[in-house]
């Protein structure tokens, strides 16, 4: 996406304001049917779940316990909903180290936390409203600005390969249609 962000940044050098922003709206309203279609509110596995997490997780409920935000919920397996309920990025991870089965594998630090990715509706709802960014995910986030960038078009861009998924992001947001979460 950052790419293509990049592509219309070019066209406005090349082309000017006008035209650009005639070419911008077109591209945004595209991202956004695309986003909208792809958005989706699916559970998640806790950190450090592995590729046989369904295999080795006999459901004993030991990361749920250890949590100390209630992130992790109890159903047929444990599971997550981010958009719903953030990891808080614990500094040592537990509950990626207390599970005895080797369904979760120890993780040694938040920033390797990888839960799933979020995603900008390519608009800041608030700065519609009231003309301003409020900023208020990169403040809440973790890597502030290394994370997530403003393009100076009320887009915020989340570095996939930086952000952790956690959705502290999202929590925070005020206007809760600006940012979504995909899965990995
Ligand atoms: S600690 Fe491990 S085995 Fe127990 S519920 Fe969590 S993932 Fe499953
Ligand atoms: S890192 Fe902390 S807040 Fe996140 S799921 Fe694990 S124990 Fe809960
Ligand atoms: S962009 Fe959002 S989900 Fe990703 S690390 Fe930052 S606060 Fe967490």
């Amino acid at each position: 996406m950052n790419n293509r962000v990049d592509f219309i940044k070019n066209l406005s050098k090349l082309f000017g304001n006008g035209i650009f922003s005639f070419i911008s709206e077109i591209f945004i309203k595209k991202e956004e049917s695309i986003i909208t279609e792809k958005k989706i509110e699916l559970k998640q596995l806790p950190p450090g779940a592995t590729d046989r997490f369904y295999e080795k997780c006999i459901n004993c409920g030991d990361c749920i316990d250890i949590c100390p935000h209630k992130a992790i919920k109890k159903g047929d397996f444990p599971y997550m909903n981010i958009s719903q309920s953030p990891c808080y990025l614990c500094d040592d991870v537990p509950c990626s180290k207390v599970c005895s089965t080797g369904a979760l594998k120890a993780i040694n630090s938040w920033q390797n936390i990888k839960l799933g990715l979020v995603g900008a509706t390519f608009r800041c709802e608030n700065y519609e409203k009231s003309e301003k960014i409020c900023y208020l995910c990169q403040e809440i986030c973790p890597f502030g600005e290394d994370c997530i960038e403003f393009n100076g078009f009320n887009l915020p861009i989340i570095k996939k390969d930086i952000c952790t998924g956690c959705g502290l992001c999202i929590a925070t947001c005020p206007q809760k249609e600006a940012l979504c979460y995909f899965n990995l």
